[in-house]
């Protein structure tokens, strides 16, 4: 349904100063999150921006065509899987918004106009097709985001506030998030709210706890008048009563010590489960050729490590399909040497950095451990863990750039060699 948005909300909004309290001192907001949005483009160097949200990361068939024709038709003909699964779209011109709004609608991409940036939830990419896990929460994110499209108040969240959603597995446990869940065994799920409290309560309840205790967060973050994004930005003085809030909503749940967060490492690319696949995205962007080449799926994931989980592949059709990914010029195996490389925008998208950081990572070698190219000391996008930091540092004799890796001083002339001996060695071939 084309032309149901207010012209206003197309309007490029400035980018937010960051600002850092101390520690103890809670953050005082003077203003809304600016996050872009689908509606909410942000001017850039190389055009507005506009970053979509897709919950679980999910596209089905039509909305993968969708996203491929806005990269090509409106934009520089790529498409950034973000660091929450996410899409994003770049070198857009200024007056493209109606026009995006338009296409990315009829594709069913903007269900809530007034809830797109709010759509912030990341879910365990494979649940539901490897057999592991104790529930399917692909399927809970989607009760999830139309449990908040429906809540009118939901829309207050910032465009920063993030569900995440584990089966189990332990995957995207450790990436955050402001309300997590995580499937148990025996139908049980747990919630943790704000991250210092932790539920309990029936995996039948898991949704509708979730939204409650991003409506508590609300309500202490207008008690508190200080303009948190986020409960960890709250005062000590005014934590959500998350236990007040389970209960108001008619669920039981019982309280539980903090216990560790589970982890397991994220999916290598090749074969998942049965018929499906999963491949990575080289620097985190795919040209609109390459994510059509995901096509033929009965839907595709996108990755909080910018890759895509390929559903409904086909039986037995695995090792072709690869082949044909990868000749797309996809990462198709975990040895590739561009697996597990990632960089921010870089020169010349951003004006803040020193270098173009996407050029430069293609001299990374294999290596166990992540990388990530920075071209300033915000590292955007940088993964979680354990990861290897190469930064831009400036200019070396007016010539090359330079950088250091894990701090250390680097000449741009032997950053492979850096940057492979910080990675370690490398993954056997298999
Ligand atoms: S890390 Fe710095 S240079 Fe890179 S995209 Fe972020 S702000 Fe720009």
């Amino acid at each position: 349904m084309a032309g149901r948005f207010p012209v206003g909300m197309l309007a490029a909004m400035p980018p937010t100063p960051h600002t850092t309290p101390e520690p103890g001192e809670a953050r005082i907001r003077d203003r809304g999150d600016a996050c872009p949005g689908a509606l909410r483009l942000h001017p850039a160097e190389d055009g507005r921006l506009a970053r979509l949200r897709l919950p679980a990361g999910r596209l089905t068939s039509r909305q993968v065509e969708a996203l491929a024709t806005a990269a090509e038709t409106l934009g520089d003909g790529r498409i950034s899987i973000t660091s929450r699964g996410n899409a994003e779209l770049r070198g857009l011109a200024d007056d493209c918004g109606a026009s995006l709004a338009a296409l990315l609608d009829e594709a069913d991409l903007l269900p809530s106009p007034t809830h797109e940036r709010v759509r912030n939830i990341v879910a365990s990419p494979a649940s539901g097709l490897d057999g592991l896990g104790h529930a399917d929460v692909q399927l809970w994110a989607r009760a999830l985001d139309a449990a908040l499209c429906a809540e009118p108040r939901a829309a207050a969240l910032s465009g920063r506030f993030l569900f995440v959603l584990d089966d189990g597995r332990g995957d995207v446990a450790g990436l955050g998030g402001d309300v997590k869940l995580i499937a148990d065994a025996d139908g049980t799920a747990v919630l943790w709210p704000g991250g210092r409290q932790v539920f309990r309560l029936a995996a039948a309840d898991a949704v509708r706890a979730a939204l409650a205790a991003a409506l508590a967060f609300l309500d202490a973050a207008d008690a508190a008048g200080t303009g948190a994004w986020r409960p960890r930005e709250l005062p000590v003085t005014h934590v959500p009563d998350w236990a007040g809030a389970l209960a108001a909503a008619g669920i039981a749940a019982e309280a539980l010590p903090v216990p560790p967060t589970p982890f397991s490492a994220p999916p290598g690319p090749g074969a998942l489960g049965d018929g499906h696949l999963y491949v990575l995205a080289p620097l985190g962007r795919l040209t609109a050729a390459q994510l059509r080449a995901l096509l033929p799926a009965d839907e595709v994931r996108f990755t909080p490590w910018r890759g895509a989980v390929v559903v409904g592949a086909g039986p037995g059709a695995a090792a072709g399909r690869l082949g044909g990914l990868a000749a797309h010029g996809l990462i198709t195996r975990p040895d590739a040497p561009l697996a597990g490389v990632t960089a921010c925008t870089g020169r010349p998208g951003c004006a803040k950095s020193l270098a173009d950081v996407r050029a430069d990572a293609l001299v990374a070698l294999p290596g166990p451990l992540p990388v990530h190219f920075s071209g300033c000391e915000r590292r955007c996008g940088h993964p979680h863990g354990a990861w290897v930091d190469v930064l831009a540092t400036g200019t070396e004799n007016d010539s090359a750039d330079s950088y250091s890796v894990d701090d250390v001083p680097t000449p741009r002339t032997s950053l492979s060699e850096a940057v492979a001996a910080a990675r370690g060695p490398a993954t056997p071939t298999r």
